[in-house]
């Protein structure tokens, strides 16, 4: 079977390609990206691809996808290849004492390309939910926080396991007791199987800044190069916003020029406008762009990896930025370069087609602050290893409930617009079709 998808315009940051191009899909592989490529004969289907851009099949570096097993889990093809996305990554929501069923369950299930990466916990968060809302933590008890462990189990399942996980949260490590011991043992869980560690850091004892003592565990200090610091955009305690001066803390720009890399992470509680505002001024364009999707944002605030897309164009982030943050930079990163992310000649054929759409929107962070959209992405073709995949849409966009009743953490915030969001803030248009 071939397709051809003519006239539209390739943007292939991982080979420097963003211009009018065709793309040939043959027997589940990219088989030639050329200007006007021959005309197919019978056997070839041919799409017309005109206004639309021809992008590498997106890879969503942080989502939840233990569904059915864990409070968090999602229907990964539903909300992650509907979506546009052919490669998921879950962050951690199984341990090395529950991945078996990840694999079974979901990974080998699923149509979407499942990968992970394992928290150091062996139960991973089979009980735990959002961290800072008082639910159980995976890091209670450091009897369940074994690296030997995390790091066989990754050794054992190089095909899907990419990375390890750990969850800087106060209340998810037994009131912070448990954080820094919490934080050596996945950094060295890490580090013996050669994998980039993600650290969630957010109202966390771990400060962002170091001390006199260089002993004195930091993040993203304490990073390597390769790590991956996520949930980059939150505007609670551990922000990597200083919030008296409101600049970003000079440690967190040393480590990005180290090669730590920063990962939106939006999720329920992680995405701040104020913050990601602040970071545009300075010109700190996120690396990764991970959606976090799991049960408590995937009807918003995040909605899908595309929509948290849009609002890194809103910021301002250039589009090649964006379409580079959810494929060249996360296939890298998590040691894919060469498999996915881009539209090298001989790879699976992972390819989603984006319209460049105007609109008029107003769009929610996660605590109810809203912004204009004037332009957004939106998904009109997703083939995963050269098959045509259905898309599917959220159920209420923007969800009008969801986005009020996030406002109640407005004063959580220790970065935030200088009004509280209410009912005098600009409405969004609640269709889905935006003209
Ligand atoms: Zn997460």
């Amino acid at each position: 079977m071939r397709i051809l998808l003519r006239g539209g315009k390739v943007i292939d940051p991982a080979n420097g390609l963003e211009d009018h191009l065709d793309v040939l899909l043959q027997d589940g592989k990219i088989a030639d990206v050329g200007k006007s490529l021959n005309e197919p004969d019978a056997d070839c289907k041919q799409v017309d691809c005109s206004g639309l851009l021809v992008v590498p099949g997106l890879i969503d570096i942080h989502i939840h996808g233990y569904e059915h097993a864990t409070p968090l889990g999602i229907d990964v093809d539903r909300y992650c290849l509907g979506r546009g996305v052919t490669t998921a990554v879950d962050a951690g929501s199984s341990g090395a004492s529950t991945f078996a069923g990840l694999r079974k369950f979901v990974a080998e299930k699923c149509e979407t390309r499942l990968l992970g990466f394992l928290h150091v916990s062996l139960h991973g968060l089979a009980s735990a939910g959002c961290a800072g809302y008082g639910a159980g933590g995976e890091c209670d008890s450091l009897k369940q926080v074994n690296a030997d462990q995390c790091s066989s189990c990754i050794n054992d399942n190089r095909d899907i396991l990419i990375g390890v996980k750990v969850r800087l949260t106060a209340d998810v490590c037994n009131d912070g007791i448990n954080e820094n011991e919490a934080f050596e043992r996945a950094m060295k869980a890490a580090k013996a199987s050669n994998v980039p560690l993600m650290v969630h850091h957010s109202i966390s004892s771990v400060p962002v800044e170091g001390s006199a003592d260089p002993s004195v565990l930091t993040c993203p200090g304490s990073l390597s190069k390769g790590d991956i610091y996520t949930h980059a955009f939150h505007g609670l305690k551990s922000s990597i916003i200083n919030a008296k001066t409101h600049t970003i803390y000079p440690a967190v720009w040393e480590s990005k020029k180290r090669g730590v890399l920063f990962d939106v992470g939006h999720g329920m509680g992680s995405f701040s406008w104020t913050v990601a505002e602040i970071c545009a001024k300075e010109g700190f364009w996120p690396d990764l762009i991970g959606s976090d999707l799991h049960r408590e944002s995937c009807e918003g605030p995040a909605y899908d990896l595309v929509t948290v897309m849009n609002k890194m164009l809103c910021i301002g982030m250039p589009l090649k930025n964006v379409i580079e943050a959810v494929t060249a930079t996360p296939a890298k990163a998590i040691g894919w370069a060469g498999h996915i992310g881009s539209l090298t000649i001989g790879t699976t054929a992972d390819i989603t087609l984006l319209a460049l759409e105007s609109c008029d929107i107003a769009l929610e962070d996660c605590q109810g602050q809203m912004r204009s959209l004037r332009q957004r992405l939106v998904p009109k073709g997703v083939w995963k290893g050269g098959n045509e995949v259905q898309i599917t849409e959220p159920e209420r966009f923007p969800n009008e409930a969801i986005l009020e009743s996030r406002r109640k953490d407005w004063p959580k915030l220790l970065i935030r617009d200088e009004q509280r969001p209410g009912s005098n803030a600009k409405r969004p248009k609640t269709s889905w079709e935006v003209k």
